[in-house]
């Protein structure tokens, strides 16, 4: 097994020991992790972009490592989603995000929060059970829960379309992540049971610039009308960005330019400054 040569499999093959060693290690964090109370939910504001208000919130995880610091998402999420870890971190977030919304709500603030969910989570037997449950357990009617979801689960159209309906038969709303860069195309789009469609950050980029972009824009803006679908576009950073969406039928956002995601206290200090 040892002397396979350069191209061939091999147990002592450094990089990938390496790579797996730091693997194990790393869902013994998380694992530690939830235990601990080291993950932390962020909520980034969904405006109305002419009016200035707060429509809604988009839940994001941080982990706060006692060691190493702040770790993105973006770096553990994959090793999560790879471990099956997602399915037990994804109901902790689920759960989290719910009960401070309820709190929320208790306070006066009736606003939906987003929760991403990984395709690994979509595709687990009991979900919709799961979900409903959290719902209950915590009071939160599901009219106020929005799950994102990205287009990598239509590759299993049939069953990701099956699930999806199930939770909008309970209530919940359902919207595209990261749309325009995946497998989606306008030619599905019409079958399939969402509420909203979020525009992906690379076309916001440079839409205050770039004709393509806001060509792009709005051809989905036209389409999600005519299926009596809501838009909103994520990654707005700049005036004339937002001001390019504006011009192009975009009527909501969500971006550093309106605020970065914000841990519960300061998210509840935007509340008392803008609702
Ligand atoms: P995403 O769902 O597309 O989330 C948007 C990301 O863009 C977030 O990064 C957010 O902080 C960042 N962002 C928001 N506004 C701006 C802006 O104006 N400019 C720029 N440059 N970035 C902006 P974050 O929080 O690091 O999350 C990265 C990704 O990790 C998310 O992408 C999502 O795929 C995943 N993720 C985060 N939290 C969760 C979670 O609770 N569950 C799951 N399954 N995935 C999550
Ligand atoms: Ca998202
Ligand atoms: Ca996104
Ligand atoms: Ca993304």
């Amino acid at each position: 097994v040892k002397s396979q040569g350069r191209n061939g499999y091999s147990f002592f093959d450094p990089t990938m020991e390496a790579k797996s060693l730091e693997r194990i290690l790393m869902e013994n964090e998380m694992r530690k992790a939830i235990d601990q109370q080291q993950f932390h939910v962020y909520y980034q504001p969904k405006m109305d972009i002419s009016s200035q208000k707060l429509t809604g919130m988009e839940a994001l995880v941080r982990w706060v490592h006692p060691e190493l610091g702040v770790i993105s998402p973006g770096k553990f999420i994959p090793i999560a989603e790879e471990s099956g870890m997602i399915l037990e971190l994804g109901e902790w977030i689920l759960r989290e995000a719910c009960k401070q919304n309820k709190k929320w709500h208790d306070q006066g603030h009736m606003l939906k929060v987003s929760v991403n969910l990984s395709a690994r989570q979509i595709f687990q037997k009991d979900l919709v059970e799961r979900i409903i449950g959290v719902l209950e357990e915590v009071g939160l009617s599901a009219q106020w829960l929005e799950l994102e979801i990205t287009e990598s689960i239509f590759v299993k159209m049939e069953e990701a379309t099956a699930v999806l309906k199930q939770l909008r038969e309970a209530g919940i709303h359902i919207s595209i992540d990261d749309f325009g860069t995946g497998y989606s195309s306008f030619s599905y789009i019409k079958s399939l049971p969402v509420d909203t469609i979020k525009i992906d950050a690379s076309f916001i980029r440079d839409i205050h610039h770039n004709q393509e972009s806001q060509a792009i824009v709005k051809a989905i803006v036209t389409i999600a009308d005519s299926l009596q679908m809501n838009v909103i576009a994520e990654g707005i950073e700049l005036d004339d960005q937002a001001e390019a969406l504006q011009q192009n039928g975009c009527a909501h956002g969500q971006g550093y330019l309106f605020s970065r995601p914000l841990a519960t206290d300061d998210f509840e200090q935007f509340l008392a400054e803008r609702n």
